[in-house]
């Protein structure tokens, strides 16, 4: 049986994977039996890719999914008793279940004030960063260490390369590392038109946790140490939380389809093409108020509610979870322009009643 399921923005890891890593899972397959925990040819070929992109000798980890990936980051930067500077809706405060803070053995998140226009869009900044570190510097309150920035935002928004730089430096003048939530770096990247180096270790990133899963790979994601010291002991790290595949070469070799030929930036401005057509589509609609102008993959606008639920009704998936009310679409790597049409002809209709 094999029913075709329509599109939905719910999230882009509803999408599947992509042909090009498919096509290197299979051939990691065909390969037969190789090396276990890293030691084969597939993590070595895609680690050294990854070298190259970043164009620096950067220490490359596999794991299985974002939440571990910036857990396990983040806690090789803290001791127990450090805080991470982030912002209210970073993916590490909502939506990891507490990770970062129990693979750390406790490290406080520190959430800045929403108070901003930086705020709104989902960004910190070197003020809140300021703000929080010099708040309280006793010895009852937990010692920041880390600045977590999410890049692209929960918000669909981009830091620039300069806003980058600047939330780095202020955290050096601090003595606090910067780690990268790159759930959607691709899509970060594809927007801003930069080279991946000049938005993170130029920019003064340490880590970069970047994503594959929502890139269009089965499954996995890359934790980049670009400060080689920060990676050590790592490797236990990731044993010891259950995230060191066996059978590595399935989660690496897929990244060789994603980093050959710069399949990762094409699927990423696929899916951002595609959530401009849907935002522009969203605001010719009378009623539909869109929040801002989408810079990566997602488009985020307040519906009426009876729009809302109708459109849920007709089988339509996303979340309504974030910004007061505002409901969120993301875009994936194969979201096609018809299925975006379908989308705004409902809402159309819907609208109309
Ligand atoms: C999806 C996502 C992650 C990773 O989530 P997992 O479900 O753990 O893979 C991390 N950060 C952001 C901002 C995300 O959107």
């Amino acid at each position: 049986m094999n029913t075709f399921n329509r599109q939905e923005f719910a999230s882009d890891n509803y999408a599947g994977t992509c042909p090009e890593a498919l096509h290197w899972f299979l051939e990691a397959n065909a390969s037969g039996h190789e090396p276990a925990y890293g030691d084969d040819r597939w993590t070595q070929r895609s680690t050294d890719m990854l070298r190259k992109l970043f164009d620096i000798e950067c220490d490359v980890y596999f794991v299985f999914n974002g939440t571990a990936a910036n857990s396990l980051a983040l806690a090789s930067l803290c001791q127990s008793y450090h805080s991470v500077i982030c912002t209210p809706v970073a993916h590490i405060e909502t939506d990891e279940c507490g990770g970062p803070e129990f693979f750390s053995n406790g490290s406080k998140l520190l959430v800045a004030e929403n108070t901003s226009d930086a705020a709104r869009l989902g960004k910190l900044t070197p003020d809140a960063v300021h703000t929080l570190v010099t708040k309280r510097t006793d010895i009852h309150y937990p010692r920041p260490k880390v600045v977590s920035i999410t890049q692209a935002t929960e918000m669909g928004t981009v830091y620039s390369v300069d806003e980058v730089s600047a939330i780095s430096q202020m955290a050096r003048k601090h003595q606090l590392k910067v780690h990268m939530d790159g759930a959607r770096f691709a899509n970060a990247v594809a927007h801003l038109g930069c080279s991946p180096a000049d938005v993170t270790w130029r920019a003064g990133v340490d880590v970069l946790c970047f994503g594959g899963t929502k890139n269009g790979l089965p499954i996995g994601e890359a934790v980049v140490f670009f400060d080689r010291q920060l990676s050590e002991d790592f490797a236990w790290r990731v044993k010891q939380a259950g995230q060191l595949a066996s059978k590595m070469r399935f989660i690496s070799a897929p990244w060789v389809g994603l980093l050959e030929n710069d399949v990762w930036l094409h699927n990423a401005r696929h899916a951002n093409a595609m959530a401009q057509r849907l935002h522009q589509g969203l605001c010719q609609l009378p009623g539909v108020m869109c929040i801002h102008t989408p810079e990566a993959n997602g488009v985020f606008a307040q519906l009426p509610a009876k729009t809302v639920d109708a459109m849920q009704a007709r089988g339509w998936k996303f979340y309504q979870f974030i910004a007061g009310g505002g409901c969120r679409f993301m875009c994936a790597w194969d979201t096609t322009e018809a299925s975006v049409d379908a989308f705004l002809a409902d809402m159309h209709t819907e609208l109309a009643r």
